[in-house]
């Protein structure tokens, strides 16, 4: 099944085995993939289900397909991964979007930081949405991250106050924090992280990374008053763009580790 294309539902589209097509996936499906009536393709839910499904053109009716059998699909981290980032400016942050997607990151949540230069419209917002449906399809996810409206970091951080999460991690440019890699590392903290996985089977990390000109001294004390550890990607300095990734690559490397060994 490895070569049959992946499309996203909306869950509305379901309805028992029958898929409502939109005339935007029919016209992908059709005209530009050309599949045929009976022709197969991979349905995903956007919430970590898959079915193989089998295209149905007729001539009078609008095109449609069925859902022929689920499909146990495993490209999933075994825990939610969460990343918070402070909005860049101009378009750095559909690239945040795409590659953060393809990591394997369950939730993305734009900040407005004090040094933060861009506040996003809706249209930016559904933008991230559609980029973030495609990168999921194109890395073959079960499950397509929310985007998050963007609020205010501080806003993001008394949201968190009411979640059950595992481990918070802020990356902050001091070389004198710990190294990410060694606190995820450390037996403990994704130890804590993997045995919730008995009782609750998607339990969270979350990653903040800053704007251009980094977290202020007060945002970083307010994260640390919320639980979160600060911690170094290294000597260097990354751009903004760049330490999502860096930070969400170490994440999906040591989860994936633990859960081999
Ligand atoms: N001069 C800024 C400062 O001191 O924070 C640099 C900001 S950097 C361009 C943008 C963001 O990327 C930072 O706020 C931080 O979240 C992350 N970042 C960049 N390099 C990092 C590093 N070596 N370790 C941890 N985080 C880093």
């Amino acid at each position: 099944m490895a070569q049959l294309q992946r499309l996203a539902l909306a869950p509305e589209q379901l309805h028992n085995q029958h898929i409502h097509l939109t005339a935007e996936q029919q016209h992908y499906l059709c005209r530009v993939l050309r599949l045929r009536d009976g022709d197969r393709f991979i349905a995903i839910d956007c919430q970590g289900q898959w079915w193989l499904a089998r295209l149905h053109l007729a001539a009078v009716a609008p095109a449609g397909a069925e859902i022929l059998e689920r499909v146990p699909a495993q490209t999933e981290l075994p825990a939610g991964v969460r990343l918070i980032a402070a909005l860049p400016k101009g378009n750095g942050f559909d690239d945040v979007v795409r590659q953060a997607t393809e990591i394997g990151v369950t939730a993305i949540a734009p900040v407005l930081s004090e040094r933060t230069l861009l506040d996003p419209g809706t249209q930016k917002i559904e933008r991230w949405r559609r980029i973030a449906r495609e990168a999921a399809e194109q890395s073959e996810r079960q499950v397509v991250p929310a985007i998050l409206s963007p609020v205010l970091f501080s806003q993001a951080l008394s949201e968190l106050a009411a979640t059950d999460v595992s481990a918070l991690y802020i990356c902050v440019a001091r070389p004198e924090s710990p190294h990410l890699l060694d606190c995820l590392s450390e037996q403990q903290s994704l130890s804590q992280v993997l045995s919730a996985s008995d009782s609750n089977p998607r339990p969270s990390i979350v990653i903040a990374t800053g704007p251009e000109g980094g977290w202020t001294p007060s945002e970083v004390e307010g994260a640390i008053a919320a639980g979160f550890q600060p911690v170094s990607l290294g000597r260097r300095i990354l751009r903004a763009v760049t330490a999502p990734v860096v930070a969400l690559s170490l994440v999906a490397a040591v989860l994936e580790l633990q859960i081999k060994n």
